[in-house]
């Protein structure tokens, strides 16, 4: 019987096959490898026969995790606060993932009327297929979500702050209800991406009280690039963690390996990118509350806006006076201005361009039509039309100079300055 060690490839197709290559050893750089597999390879079959795929003590298969993804899992869990976390190619993904994981037919998920607005079609047209209802509730109304739970109730969504609209609700006390009646909720965490408060942790007292489920939509800040779709599913509960991630399992999700390189390279930037598109969003948010033809300008960390004193006492203005937001937010245009003058103003900005999306560097502007998004009414938004407005990372000034000049040429009224 020959060596197998003594064996040596004849053939050019099998040599760049089997080439002795060795990793490197002794090789530490700041920013990690990126490990690319589907295949993985065992060393004998009672590796193949012993390892686990359910936890990272080893690797199985590419779609069960690499060291580049996991050093992503664990980075996210670091910064939500999390113990456990799964990748998923969006963050649509992660919200239907965690909707398909916890639901059953006969069971109700509620919403949050400003939930974004695909979490919501899901619920309408997919979960609804499978015989599992939904009903919309008015986030800023603690009442209105404990009179729709029911019986059935499995899932509570919720949303902080609400997408294009931007209440802040009385997140603890709607945290507070899912715990009294044992219903699970699972917080869109999109917009506090960790840093505007702690999902797990809402108090600061290391976790009397926290979601269950925290998700969000890596493609924004942790992306920062606008180039990256990415989304994640973080828990602290093991046994929670396992009933998604079986799911997530049989759904086949898995992320690639360079897009995990691009969330690894910018997350060392994220609080700096976060906390500097927060003061600039909030110069040109008071700069649109002095314009005329502006009647509310939809921004929490601003007095006056819906749930500015939730967002107060949950992002850390009670605190250090200052806290944190997101650098997004909305304004209502008059009534006496028709869409046509909407629209010339969004097609006449300059820096913010027309997209989806945020967090990334580049400052977007979108309009939206509120009545065909809600189901709840407009709640303590002004009648109007809304634009929403994305800050990425240009100079403030020039972005003030941008809206100073689309609207006066769209609205035909002098813009204001400080
Ligand atoms: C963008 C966004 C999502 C979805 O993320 P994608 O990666 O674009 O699918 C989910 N929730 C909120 C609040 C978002 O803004």
């Amino acid at each position: 019987m020959s060596d197998p060690n003594t064996l040596s490839p004849s053939a050019l197709s099998t040599v760049p096959i089997h080439h002795p290559y060795q990793a490197p050893a002794g090789f530490e750089a700041p920013q990690q490898p990126v490990h690319k597999a589907s295949t993985v390879l065992f060393p004998d079959v009672a590796a193949v026969r012993s390892r686990r795929w359910l936890d990272k003590s080893s690797y199985t298969y590419g779609l069960h995790g690499t060291p580049t993804s996991f050093v992503l899992e664990e980075r996210l869990c670091a910064l939500e606060g999390a113990r456990q976390c799964l990748l998923v190619p969006s963050g649509l993904s992660a919200l239907s993932t965690v909707s398909m994981a916890l639901l059953s037919a006969g069971d109700e998920v509620l919403l949050p009327d400003n939930a974004y607005g695909p979490n919501k079609d899901f619920a309408q047209v997919e979960l609804a297929r499978w015989g599992i209802t939904h009903r919309f509730y008015d986030p800023m109304s603690v009442d209105d979500l404990r009179a729709k739970m029911g019986a059935q109730t499995r899932l509570v969504w919720l949303e902080a702050a609400g997408s294009v609209t931007m209440e802040f609700p009385d997140l603890l006390a709607q945290v507070r209800l899912c715990k009294e009646r044992g219903v699970v909720c699972a917080l869109d965490n999109t917009w506090g991406a960790g840093l505007a408060f702690a999902p797990f942790d809402l108090l600061r007292d290391g976790g009397s009280l926290g979601v269950d489920v925290s998700v969000h939509a890596l493609t924004k800040y942790p992306s920062g690039g606008g180039d990256v779709l990415m989304g994640s599913i973080t828990t602290c509960d093991q046994a929670l963690h396992m009933r998604i991630k079986l799911c997530h399992m049989r759904l086949g999700l898995g992320v690639g390996a360079n897009d995990v390189e691009l969330v690894l390279r910018s997350l060392p930037s994220i609080a700096l990118r976060y906390h500097a598109q927060d003061r600039t969003a909030r110069t040109l948010a008071q700069a649109l509350q002095r314009q005329s033809a502006v009647v509310q300008v939809l921004h929490p960390a601003l007095a006056g806006a819906p749930g500015h004193a939730h967002w107060q006492q949950v992002c850390g203005a009670a605190q250090n006076g200052q806290g944190a937001a997101a650098g997004i937010f909305s304004f209502v245009v008059d009534t006496r201005f028709d869409q046509d003058a909407v629209d010339a103003f969004c097609n006449r900005l300059r820096w913010f361009r027309l997209g989806y999306s945020w967090g990334g560097h580049m400052s977007l502007v979108m309009p939206y039509d509120l009545d065909d998004m809600r189901h709840c009414g407009r709640g303590a938004v002004a009648a109007g039309r809304l634009v929403r407005l994305c800050i990425g990372l240009e100079d403030a000034a020039d972005l003030e100079r941008d809206l100073a000049q689309a609207y006066e040429a769209a609205f035909g009224c002098a813009w204001m300055a400080a």
